[in-house]
Parts: structure tokens; sequence; C-alpha cells
């Protein structure tokens, strides 16, 4: 049995206690509603609150309770190998504005912390990008170049850094950063307190309708200006969002190591097991705490979440000698087909609605870009970086596009091998309590989940466009391959864009 199979765990969530706050009792309106109470949304509070406006944010959970708080939490302009692909498929001018962007965004971060004492382990580090194959080296060379052309700072070596392990090569950016999520987004909520914000938690937005929002409680939302940031949008038009995000996982571990890596540079494997590695301040253990992340893959590739941390584990053991496993997790982002992300106006038709997503797994960064651009864009004022980032720009060559709709194409696939999978019969289906599994009803598919004696029977389609659920064992829920939407064990929305729970029944017993 592998030792990872009580689901997730984040260390920033572990290490930090946010405040909690009600859900509404009544309809109400307000000038700037933000939907979605992670680092995008609290940001974009955070600066809207600061021109003047009357902000409200609504979560649907808890605040900081989703990807922001799985994340690695390294703040880097330096995004894979993606400035010379940039540079050839947009131009050097939109591959050097694009960092400047990043850029400004990790000087934002950090005068927000000067500006209000957030104590929050920021740390200027080196990004590295290192290879571990001899092949690799043209590779990362390739990128050198593309540097040296936009004027980024950086430079290639070859086992030039004093890493705990063998690399071929590393790729550094000067000036990039990391800290502790949670922490400073607690520091932000403080602000937001400070500045009279509302902030309701337990409260998902259902439908928009003109300048009116919808909760799933019935309950009606006025508002001015709209930011949706919920990750993945849960409103849609024409296809726009819906077809174009692939969702990727990606596993974290959290250890404690004799030997780290140097605390000054922070880590992304390009080849091989392809990790990223940080350090982490932790003042509990006396030996360093490392994160490890890595082992990404499009929903669609099914993988056995504890197998997939057990062999995390495997490498992260091959990097540095590791100790005392403390935490363990898998999370998911969405992708772009041109690896940039989405930020700005929503939708044509509606000049009050704004957007921010599809981050590429850079969204500490961009969370925080966004608040910055849309609240040019609320303003009135003019923001560089708008075309660029738009929802509406072009978004990749044919080639990048065609290769981003395999998605769908995948997902029908496995839909279609799961129609032929032999399911066990539901009164046949053998559980122990915490265990779950789709089982066939009669014609139908079904969840069943039994805890202790009761066995929880819902419908095994998503409440979003119908696709096929797969059973998470280590998690305990129920996922949705094609657009990321995550069910508790007894089928309430805990990840969106589904916004309805699943219909379930119970029954005692024998099923
Ligand atoms: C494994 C992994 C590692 C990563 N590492 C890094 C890294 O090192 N550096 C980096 O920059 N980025 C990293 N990322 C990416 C980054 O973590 C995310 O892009 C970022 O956290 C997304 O923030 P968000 O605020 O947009 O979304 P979230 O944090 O998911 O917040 C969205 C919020 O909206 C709420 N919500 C959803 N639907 C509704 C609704 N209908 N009504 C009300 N509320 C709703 C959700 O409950 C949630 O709290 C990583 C991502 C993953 C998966």
């Amino acid at each position: 049995m592998s030792s990872f199979s009580d689901g997730n765990n984040s260390f920033w969530s572990s290490s930090v206690e946010l405040p909690s706050f009600p859900a509404p009792e009544e309809n109400f309106k307000t000038g700037v509603l933000i939907v979605g109470g992670g680092i995008s949304g609290l940001m974009n509070a955070y600066q809207l609150s600061l021109d003047g406006h009357e902000v409200t944010v609504i979560e649907g959970n808890t605040l900081v309770s989703d990807t922001t708080a799985n994340t690695t939490a390294r703040i880097m302009a330096q995004q894979g190998l993606l400035y010379g692909q940039l540079s050839s498929l947009k131009g050097e001018a939109s591959a050097r504005l694009y960092y400047e962007s990043q850029m400004e965004a990790i000087d934002e971060i950090e005068n927000i912390i000067d500006r209000h004492a957030i104590d929050c382990d920021f740390k200027r580090v080196d990004g590295v990008i290192y290879a571990v194959y001899d092949n690799s080296h043209k590779d990362l060379e390739k990128e050198a170049g593309a540097y040296q052309k936009l004027g980024i700072e950086g430079r290639l070596s070859k086992n030039g850094l004093e890493l705990p392990f063998e690399t071929s090569a590393e790729l550094v950016m000067k000036n990039q950063a990391e800290f502790h999520p949670l922490k400073f987004l607690r520091g932000i909520i403080e602000v937001l307190q400070s500045r009279g914000v509302k902030i309701f938690e337990h409260t998902r937005a259902e439908t928009v309708d003109g300048d009116k929002l919808s909760t799933t409680e019935g309950l009606e939302i006025n508002f001015g200006k709209l930011v949706i940031a919920t990750h993945f949008p849960f409103l849609d038009i024409d296809g726009l969002y819906f077809n174009s995000f692939k969702i990727s996982y990606g596993y974290g571990l959290v250890v404690t190591s004799s030997t780290p890596p140097p605390a000054n540079l922070s880590l992304n494997g390009y080849d091989g097991a392809s990790l990223s590695i940080r350090n982490i301040v932790n003042e509990e253990n006396d030996l360093p705490t490392v994160l490890f992340g890595g082992l990404g893959h499009m929903s669609h590739e099914t993988k056995d979440m504890a197998a997939q941390l057990d062999k995390l584990k495997l490498y992260a053991d091959q990097k540095t000698n590791n100790e005392e496993i403390l935490n363990a997790y898998r999370a998911q982002d969405l992708m772009t087909a041109d690896s940039l992300p989405f930020i700005g106006l929503f939708d044509k038709n509606h000049e009050n609605r704004f957007v921010a997503t599809g981050f590429n797994k850079f969204g500490m960064a961009n969370g925080v870009l966004s608040s910055m651009i849309i609240s040019d864009l609320i303003e009135g004022k003019e923001n560089r970086y708008e075309a660029l980032l738009s929802p509406h720009r072009n978004k990749g060559t044919f080639r990048q596009l065609k290769q981003h709709l395999s998605n769908p194409v995948h997902i029908v696939g496995s839909e279609a091998k799961n129609m032929i999978v032999k399911l066990p019969d539901i009164e046949e289906a053998e559980l122990e309590s915490g265990q779950g599994m789709t089982v066939r009803d009669g014609a139908s598919k079904k969840g069943l989940y039994r805890e202790d004696d009761t066995y929880y029977i819902m419908d095994n389609r998503c409440t979003h466009m119908g696709c096929s659920l797969n059973w998470n064992q280590s998690d305990r829920t129920w996922d949705c391959p094609c657009h990321g939407s995550r069910f508790s064990r007894k089928g309430k929305v805990i990840e969106g864009p589904a916004v309805e729970d699943l219909d379930s029944e119970t029954r005692h017993a024998e099923k």
C-alpha cells in the first residue's frame, strides 16, 4: 500500500491559518464584484480597493484553499524555454514585452510586501533551468541565445553551479523570487479588511445576467464591474474559454533534507524527471525543508495519484538526501496554446466584465500582473500588456491550436474506453469504508462511495458538460478529465467550472 493514500496536504495551508468569513444573508449591490479568492481574486481586490472602488469578494469554498494553496510558489519570469519559442512565434518585441510584464509583477510583489511589512519569507533568487542529459545542452544554448537577444540577464553554464546532484547544463535567469504564498495572502487579506473590502466565503457564483450575478444559494448580487478569478471561468462565451485550456496535473512533495540545493537558487528541470526544486523556510524542523514538484501530465491521462507520489519520492530521493515527508499533494493548472495567460476583458460585448486565467503553472507573477492590467482597464488607462495577453488575441499558430484541441479528442477516446470497460455491478461492488469506485447500475454508470455503513450513490456525469468522472482514491474526490471540475466524495462541487453538485442518494448497509 502506498504511503500517499491520504490525499492533499499542502505545506502552505498547514503552516498558516487564515481568517474565516460568512456567507451573505441577503441580496446586495457592489461597485466591483470579484469572484474567486485565490491569488488572482485577492490581488485584484487589493489593487481595485487601492484605486478607491467599493469591492466585494465572493469565494465558493474558503479563501486560498484551491490551486494557490498547492502551488510551488516560485515567482518566475523564467518559464521553461519560453523566450526562444515566443520570439519565433510572436516576434522579439512581444517576447521582451512578456519578460518585462513578469519582472514588473515580481517588483510589484516586493513593493507590496515592503509597503505593508508582510512577513512571508520573500526572497530574491536566481532561477535555474537544469538539464541532466548531454544532448539537452543545445536546447538550453538556444534559449540562452534568446536571452542575449532580448537583453534578459542570465547565463548558461556547464556544471557551473554547486548543486547536490549531477547536471549537464544550467541556464540561469537573474532576479527571480520565492515566497510563502499563504503568508503573503494573509497579509493581503488584513489589508483588504482594513480597507473595508467585503469578503464572503461559501458563496458560489452560478450565472450572470446583465449586471446581476446569481449564486447557487439563490442570492442575487448587482455589480458595476465583474472580475472572474475562479481559475477555470465558471462562465463561457461561444466556447472561447471551455475550449481554450488543457488541464495539467502536477504533484508536490515537501521533505526534510540534509543536502538541500543552495538557498539562492530556485530550480526547474528541463529533461529526465524534470523536477522543480526549492527551499522552504520552516522553523519547525532542524533539517532544511525542500519542496519538489513535477510529474505533470494532462488530465485525460488517468494516473493513480498515490502511485505518482511514490514515483516523485523516488526521483526526489535521487536528487537529495531526504529524511521525513511532511506534505504530498496533487493540483492542476490551465495551459494555453501559446503559453501566455488570458488577462483582460472577458467578453467583447460587456465592457464591465474581466477575467484572469490560463496561467500555465506560472500564476504567482501572473495573478499579480492580472490585478495591474485589470485595474488599469477599469480606470480607463492604457496598459502596455493588454493586447499581448488579451483573451481575444490571436492565440497561436494553426499547429499549436490543433495540438491544443487534441484534449477534447483524447477525452472522447477515454469516454469511449470508459464505455467498454466492464464495470462492476452496483449490487456486487465490494467497498471498505472510505473507498469509492465507478459502477454500473442497470444501463447507467454511477459513482459509489462507502462511509461506515452508508453508501453514497451519485451520477457519474460532470454537471458542467456531462463528461464521465474518475474516482481519485487518494483525495477521495470525483474528478472530471475534460475541464477540471472536482466533486467531493459525497458529490459537492469543490472545484469549477461546474457549479452544481452531483445528484446523489444514500443507502444503508446492504446497497
Ligand atoms: C502543481 C502546481 C505547481 C505550481 N507551481 C507554480 C509556481 O511555482 N509558480 C507559479 O507562479 N505558479 C505555479 N503554479 C500555478 C499557480 O499555482 C496557479 O496558476 C495559481 O495559483 C492560480 O491562482 P488563481 O487565483 O487563478 O486560482 P485559485 O487559487 O484556484 O483560486 C480560484 C478560486 O475561485 C474559487 N471558485 C471557483 N469557482 C467559483 C465560483 N463559481 N464561485 C465562487 N468561487 C469560485 C475557488 O474555490 C478558488 O478558491 C502551479 C500550479 C500547480 C498545479
